[in-house]
Protein backbone atom coordinates (compact mmCIF):
# COMPACT_ATOMS: atom_id res chain seq x y z
CA UNK A 1 0.00 0.00 0.00
CA UNK A 2 1.31 3.68 -1.05
CA UNK A 3 2.25 5.56 1.86
CA UNK A 4 1.73 9.65 1.39
CA UNK A 5 3.45 12.98 3.12
CA UNK A 6 6.26 11.83 5.67
CA UNK A 7 6.57 8.46 5.66
CA UNK A 8 6.52 8.19 2.17
CA UNK A 9 8.52 4.78 0.73
CA UNK A 10 10.79 6.66 -1.92
CA UNK A 11 12.07 8.88 0.97
CA UNK A 12 14.98 6.77 2.11
CA UNK A 13 15.95 7.49 5.48
CA UNK A 14 14.69 9.07 8.56
CA UNK A 15 17.52 12.12 7.99
CA UNK A 16 16.06 12.41 4.24
CA UNK A 17 12.62 12.62 6.08
CA UNK A 18 14.01 15.59 8.87
CA UNK A 19 15.04 17.81 5.89
CA UNK A 20 11.82 17.21 3.99
CA UNK A 21 9.75 18.07 7.00
CA UNK A 22 12.14 21.20 7.90
CA UNK A 23 11.61 22.43 4.25
CA UNK A 24 7.88 22.06 5.13
CA UNK A 25 8.18 24.61 7.61
CA UNK A 26 10.44 26.60 6.47
CA UNK A 27 8.42 27.25 3.19
CA UNK A 28 5.32 27.40 5.22
CA UNK A 29 7.08 30.38 7.08
CA UNK A 30 8.25 32.10 4.45
CA UNK A 31 4.64 31.96 2.82
CA UNK A 32 3.05 32.96 6.01
CA UNK A 33 5.23 36.02 6.09
CA UNK A 34 4.36 37.04 2.49
CA UNK A 35 0.92 36.95 2.69
CA UNK A 36 0.41 37.62 5.80
CA UNK A 37 -1.61 41.49 6.08
CA UNK A 38 1.61 42.85 8.35
CA UNK A 39 3.33 42.17 4.79
CA UNK A 40 0.64 43.49 2.64
CA UNK A 41 -0.24 40.81 2.02
CA UNK A 42 -4.55 39.21 1.56
CA UNK A 43 -4.78 36.23 3.75
CA UNK A 44 -4.85 36.51 7.79
CA UNK A 45 -2.29 33.50 8.76
CA UNK A 46 -2.45 32.21 12.17
CA UNK A 47 1.08 32.06 13.14
CA UNK A 48 1.16 30.82 16.64
CA UNK A 49 -0.69 29.56 18.91
CA UNK A 50 0.84 31.63 21.60
CA UNK A 51 0.04 35.31 22.31
CA UNK A 52 3.68 37.02 22.65
CA UNK A 53 4.17 39.88 25.18
CA UNK A 54 7.89 41.98 24.79
CA UNK A 55 8.70 44.32 27.62
CA UNK A 56 11.38 46.20 25.14
CA UNK A 57 14.26 47.76 27.70
CA UNK A 58 14.21 50.84 26.63
CA UNK A 59 16.18 51.61 29.89
CA UNK A 60 14.02 54.20 32.06
CA UNK A 61 10.95 54.02 30.17
CA UNK A 62 8.22 51.96 29.35
CA UNK A 63 7.38 50.34 25.33
CA UNK A 64 5.40 46.75 25.45
CA UNK A 65 5.01 45.35 22.34
CA UNK A 66 1.89 42.65 21.94
CA UNK A 67 1.47 40.05 18.86
CA UNK A 68 -1.74 38.26 19.26
CA UNK A 69 -2.30 34.52 18.29
CA UNK A 70 -4.21 35.94 15.17
CA UNK A 71 -0.93 37.96 13.93
CA UNK A 72 -2.03 41.42 14.85
CA UNK A 73 0.45 43.86 16.62
CA UNK A 74 0.00 46.43 18.55
CA UNK A 75 2.74 48.50 21.26
CA UNK A 76 1.58 50.12 24.63
CA UNK A 77 4.21 53.27 25.02
CA UNK A 78 7.23 53.68 23.31
CA UNK A 79 10.18 54.45 25.67
CA UNK A 80 12.36 57.90 25.88
CA UNK A 81 13.23 59.51 22.32
CA UNK A 82 17.13 59.19 22.93
CA UNK A 83 19.52 59.42 20.03
CA UNK A 84 21.17 55.93 19.18
CA UNK A 85 24.26 56.22 19.94
CA UNK A 86 23.11 56.69 23.66
CA UNK A 87 20.79 53.96 23.36
CA UNK A 88 23.81 51.93 21.80
CA UNK A 89 26.19 52.96 24.93
CA UNK A 90 23.64 52.27 27.36
CA UNK A 91 22.88 49.04 25.59
CA UNK A 92 19.18 49.90 25.55
CA UNK A 93 16.69 49.60 22.63
CA UNK A 94 15.09 52.19 19.79
CA UNK A 95 11.19 51.08 19.65
CA UNK A 96 11.45 51.86 16.08
CA UNK A 97 14.48 50.04 15.67
CA UNK A 98 13.29 46.81 17.87
CA UNK A 99 10.45 46.32 15.81
CA UNK A 100 12.21 46.58 12.45
CA UNK A 101 14.23 44.04 13.60
CA UNK A 102 11.26 41.76 14.22
CA UNK A 103 9.96 42.56 10.50
CA UNK A 104 6.74 44.20 11.61
CA UNK A 105 5.76 46.74 9.01
CA UNK A 106 2.51 47.57 10.64
CA UNK A 107 1.09 48.34 13.74
CA UNK A 108 -2.87 47.55 14.53
CA UNK A 109 -2.78 50.16 17.28
CA UNK A 110 -0.84 52.15 19.34
CA UNK A 111 -1.83 52.89 23.33
CA UNK A 112 0.02 56.06 24.83
CA UNK A 113 -0.84 55.18 28.64
CA UNK A 114 0.47 58.89 29.39
CA UNK A 115 1.99 61.94 28.35
CA UNK A 116 5.43 61.81 29.94
CA UNK A 117 8.39 61.75 27.75
CA UNK A 118 9.64 57.96 28.54
CA UNK A 119 6.18 56.75 27.31
CA UNK A 120 5.71 59.27 24.07
CA UNK A 121 8.97 60.17 23.13
CA UNK A 122 10.29 56.92 21.70
CA UNK A 123 6.30 56.76 19.69
CA UNK A 124 7.42 59.96 17.51
CA UNK A 125 9.40 58.08 15.86
CA UNK A 126 7.28 55.21 15.54
CA UNK A 127 4.38 57.18 14.32
CA UNK A 128 6.64 58.42 11.46
CA UNK A 129 8.07 55.38 9.87
CA UNK A 130 5.25 52.86 10.51
CA UNK A 131 1.28 52.59 9.59
CA UNK A 132 -0.64 52.84 12.55
CA UNK A 133 -4.05 51.79 12.69
CA UNK A 134 -5.44 53.55 15.44
CA UNK A 135 -4.08 55.80 18.92
CA UNK A 136 -5.92 54.97 22.14
CA UNK A 137 -4.71 58.06 24.42
CA UNK A 138 -5.78 59.27 27.72
CA UNK A 139 -8.40 62.78 28.33
CA UNK A 140 -6.90 65.51 28.29
CA UNK A 141 -3.46 67.55 26.45
CA UNK A 142 -0.34 67.88 27.56
CA UNK A 143 1.99 71.11 27.30
CA UNK A 144 5.09 69.78 26.01
CA UNK A 145 7.36 69.73 22.91
CA UNK A 146 6.71 66.30 22.36
CA UNK A 147 2.84 66.47 22.66
CA UNK A 148 3.33 69.13 19.86
CA UNK A 149 4.96 66.84 17.80
CA UNK A 150 2.47 64.18 18.69
CA UNK A 151 -0.55 65.77 17.16
CA UNK A 152 1.10 66.88 14.49
CA UNK A 153 2.70 63.66 13.21
CA UNK A 154 -1.36 62.25 13.76
CA UNK A 155 -2.70 65.13 11.47
CA UNK A 156 -0.04 64.46 8.82
CA UNK A 157 0.20 60.34 8.73
CA UNK A 158 -4.30 61.02 9.15
CA UNK A 159 -4.26 58.83 12.24
CA UNK A 160 -7.08 58.17 14.24
CA UNK A 161 -7.31 58.82 17.41
CA UNK A 162 -9.28 57.71 20.61
CA UNK A 163 -9.89 58.65 23.58
CA UNK A 164 -9.84 55.70 26.24
CA UNK A 165 -11.63 55.42 29.56
CA UNK A 166 -12.83 52.89 31.89
CA UNK A 167 -14.54 50.41 30.62
CA UNK A 168 -13.69 50.76 27.27
CA UNK A 169 -13.07 47.10 25.41
CA UNK A 170 -10.41 47.15 22.87
CA UNK A 171 -11.16 44.84 19.94
CA UNK A 172 -7.69 43.30 19.42
CA UNK A 173 -9.39 40.01 18.33
CA UNK A 174 -12.11 37.22 19.64
CA UNK A 175 -9.19 34.93 20.70
CA UNK A 176 -8.02 38.11 23.82
CA UNK A 177 -9.58 40.39 26.18
CA UNK A 178 -8.65 43.53 26.36
CA UNK A 179 -10.49 46.68 28.77
CA UNK A 180 -9.51 49.25 30.75
CA UNK A 181 -9.75 50.08 33.84
CA UNK A 182 -8.53 53.46 34.03
CA UNK A 183 -9.18 56.78 34.14
CA UNK A 184 -12.55 57.38 34.34
CA UNK A 185 -14.09 60.18 32.01
CA UNK A 186 -15.35 63.19 32.45
CA UNK A 187 -12.80 63.93 35.39
CA UNK A 188 -14.46 66.45 36.34
CA UNK A 189 -13.81 66.24 40.33
CA UNK A 190 -10.87 64.57 40.34
CA UNK A 191 -7.97 66.75 41.11
CA UNK A 192 -4.84 63.74 40.74
CA UNK A 193 -1.42 64.96 42.22
CA UNK A 194 0.41 64.11 38.94
CA UNK A 195 -0.27 63.48 35.01
CA UNK A 196 0.42 59.77 36.16
CA UNK A 197 -2.34 59.18 37.72
CA UNK A 198 -4.04 59.96 34.31
CA UNK A 199 -2.46 56.51 32.60
CA UNK A 200 -4.20 53.65 30.99
CA UNK A 201 -4.79 51.02 32.82
CA UNK A 202 -5.42 47.59 31.34
CA UNK A 203 -6.22 44.32 31.83
CA UNK A 204 -5.23 41.57 29.42
CA UNK A 205 -6.50 37.81 29.48
CA UNK A 206 -5.81 35.35 26.76
CA UNK A 207 -7.55 31.75 27.74
CA UNK A 208 -6.86 30.93 31.33
CA UNK A 209 -3.66 33.56 32.25
CA UNK A 210 -4.52 37.58 33.27
CA UNK A 211 -2.05 40.45 32.68
CA UNK A 212 -2.96 43.45 34.26
CA UNK A 213 -0.44 47.12 32.91
CA UNK A 214 -0.82 49.88 34.94
CA UNK A 215 1.16 52.64 33.51
CA UNK A 216 2.35 54.91 35.76
CA UNK A 217 -0.44 55.08 38.32
CA UNK A 218 0.54 56.11 41.72
CA UNK A 219 -1.60 55.25 44.97
CA UNK A 220 -4.17 58.04 44.08
CA UNK A 221 -5.38 55.91 41.21
CA UNK A 222 -4.22 52.51 42.75
CA UNK A 223 -7.16 53.42 45.15
CA UNK A 224 -9.53 53.86 42.61
CA UNK A 225 -8.69 50.76 40.54
CA UNK A 226 -9.27 48.64 43.55
CA UNK A 227 -12.93 49.15 43.22
CA UNK A 228 -12.84 46.11 40.39
CA UNK A 229 -11.60 43.96 43.60
CA UNK A 230 -10.93 40.48 43.26
CA UNK A 231 -11.08 40.49 39.18
CA UNK A 232 -7.79 42.35 39.26
CA UNK A 233 -5.93 39.31 40.11
CA UNK A 234 -3.46 38.57 37.57
CA UNK A 235 -0.91 35.98 36.73
CA UNK A 236 1.38 39.15 35.20
CA UNK A 237 1.93 42.67 36.09
CA UNK A 238 3.57 45.57 34.77
CA UNK A 239 4.86 46.92 37.75
CA UNK A 240 3.58 51.04 38.03
CA UNK A 241 5.65 53.82 37.76
CA UNK A 242 8.91 51.67 37.43
CA UNK A 243 8.87 50.73 40.60
CA UNK A 244 8.58 54.06 42.33
CA UNK A 245 7.98 54.71 46.24
CA UNK A 246 5.28 56.84 45.15
CA UNK A 247 2.85 53.91 44.00
CA UNK A 248 2.37 50.02 44.95
CA UNK A 249 -0.03 50.59 47.56
CA UNK A 250 0.22 47.53 49.49
CA UNK A 251 -3.86 46.62 49.63
CA UNK A 252 -3.91 47.28 45.80
CA UNK A 253 -1.01 44.81 45.19
CA UNK A 254 -2.52 42.44 47.39
CA UNK A 255 -5.73 42.19 45.20
CA UNK A 256 -3.29 41.58 42.03
CA UNK A 257 -1.14 39.21 44.09
CA UNK A 258 1.09 38.88 40.66
CA UNK A 259 3.32 35.71 40.16
CA UNK A 260 5.18 37.92 38.28
CA UNK A 261 5.83 41.51 38.63
CA UNK A 262 7.57 43.58 35.87
CA UNK A 263 9.81 46.25 36.06
CA UNK A 264 10.36 48.47 33.36
CA UNK A 265 13.60 50.65 34.72
CA UNK A 266 16.82 51.99 33.37
CA UNK A 267 20.14 51.13 34.99
CA UNK A 268 21.22 53.52 37.57
CA UNK A 269 18.58 56.23 36.83
CA UNK A 270 18.48 59.41 38.38
CA UNK A 271 15.17 58.94 40.01
CA UNK A 272 16.86 55.48 41.96
CA UNK A 273 13.54 53.79 41.01
CA UNK A 274 12.56 50.68 41.61
CA UNK A 275 12.79 51.74 45.91
CA UNK A 276 13.59 49.38 48.20
CA UNK A 277 10.20 49.73 49.88
CA UNK A 278 8.38 48.32 46.44
CA UNK A 279 11.04 45.39 46.26
CA UNK A 280 9.84 44.45 49.64
CA UNK A 281 6.31 44.30 49.16
CA UNK A 282 6.75 42.29 46.37
CA UNK A 283 8.90 39.74 48.54
CA UNK A 284 5.99 39.80 51.01
CA UNK A 285 3.33 38.54 48.24
CA UNK A 286 5.69 36.04 46.97
CA UNK A 287 5.97 37.19 43.73
CA UNK A 288 9.03 37.10 41.65
CA UNK A 289 10.40 40.45 39.87
CA UNK A 290 11.88 40.84 36.44
CA UNK A 291 13.87 44.13 35.33
CA UNK A 292 14.45 45.70 32.42
CA UNK A 293 17.38 47.11 34.06
CA UNK A 294 19.18 43.25 35.07
CA UNK A 295 17.11 40.82 32.48
CA UNK A 296 17.35 43.10 29.27
CA UNK A 297 14.61 42.62 27.10
CA UNK A 298 11.70 40.15 28.74
CA UNK A 299 9.39 38.55 26.59
CA UNK A 300 6.59 36.53 27.99
CA UNK A 301 4.75 33.66 25.62
CA UNK A 302 1.03 32.73 26.79
CA UNK A 303 -0.79 29.85 25.90
CA UNK A 304 -3.67 30.29 28.28
CA UNK A 305 -4.68 26.72 28.11
CA UNK A 306 -4.67 26.84 32.32
CA UNK A 307 -3.31 29.28 34.46
CA UNK A 308 0.00 28.22 34.57
CA UNK A 309 0.60 28.20 30.52
CA UNK A 310 3.00 31.13 30.11
CA UNK A 311 6.47 31.50 29.98
CA UNK A 312 9.70 34.05 30.05
CA UNK A 313 12.56 34.28 27.74
CA UNK A 314 15.13 36.94 29.12
CA UNK A 315 18.05 38.43 27.47
CA UNK A 316 21.59 36.90 29.03
CA UNK A 317 23.44 39.75 30.82
ZN1 LIG B 1 7.25 56.59 33.34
Amino acid sequence: MTKFGYEQKSFQSKKTNFVFAAMLVFVFFIWALLLSPDHGGLVAVNITPELRVDFINVGQGDAILVRTPMGKNYLIDGGANVPIAEARRDGRELTHNYLRTLGIGRLDGVVITHWHNDHLGGLLPVLRLYDVGVIYEPPGAFETEAYKDFEAICVKQHIKRVTTKAGDVLEWGNELFVQALHPEKPLSGKEYADVNNLSIVLLMRYGKVQMLFAGDIEEDAEREVMKYGEALRSQIFKVPHHGADTSDYFKFLQLVSPEIGIIMVGANNAFRHPSVRTLTQYERLGSKLYRTDRHGNIRLFVGGKNDKDFRFELDQR
